[in-house]
């Protein structure tokens, strides 16, 4: 069984707006957004059938939403040349079902078109959720890859 090991921030856009390096700040997120989370991890798994974990994924999404007064974006798949990501009216579109990219394209959902926004919004709340897996990645210019 193949696992997902794609864990690039989202590549919707020019790579030279893009913040240099992954930003680790001290960001703090509404307690309602960890929560969802927190649920979310509990939740996926490797064993779930795709269709299974983009109906997880659907459901954080709305969550968050609600949390950040947004309309839910849609969340699909797609084949989309090589980037990980688009958010493009009021839809995610993901090449592969990878959970940091997720977070970077409701970031643009919910906070517009700044890619430093995205970076730290999404990159700092999968450390607070994800500390374990977040230590496996090292990183590749604005993105974060497993490390080896
Ligand atoms: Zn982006």
């Amino acid at each position: 069984m193949e696992r997902a090991v794609v864990l690039i921030v989202g590549t919707d856009g020019e790579a030279s707006v893009y913040p240099a390096r992954p930003i680790i700040t001290d960001i703090q997120y509404p307690q309602e957004v960890v929560k969802a989370m927190q649920s979310f991890k509990a939740k996926m798994s490797f064993r779930l059938k795709p269709e299974e974990r983009l109906g997880a994924m659907r459901s954080l999404v709305a969550e968050l939403a609600g949390v950040y007064g947004i309309e839910p974006p849609g969340v699909k798949t797609a084949g989309l040349g090589g980037r990980k990501g688009i958010y493009r009216n009021g839809v995610i579109y993901l090449e592969r079902l990878s959970v940091i990219t997720l977070l970077h394209e409701f970031a643009h959902a919910a906070f517009g078109t700044s890619e430093y926004k995205a970076v730290e919004w999404s990159v700092n709340l999968f450390r607070k959720v994800y500390p374990e897996q977040f230590e496996k990645l090292e990183p590749k210019g604005h993105t974060l890859v497993k490390k080896g």
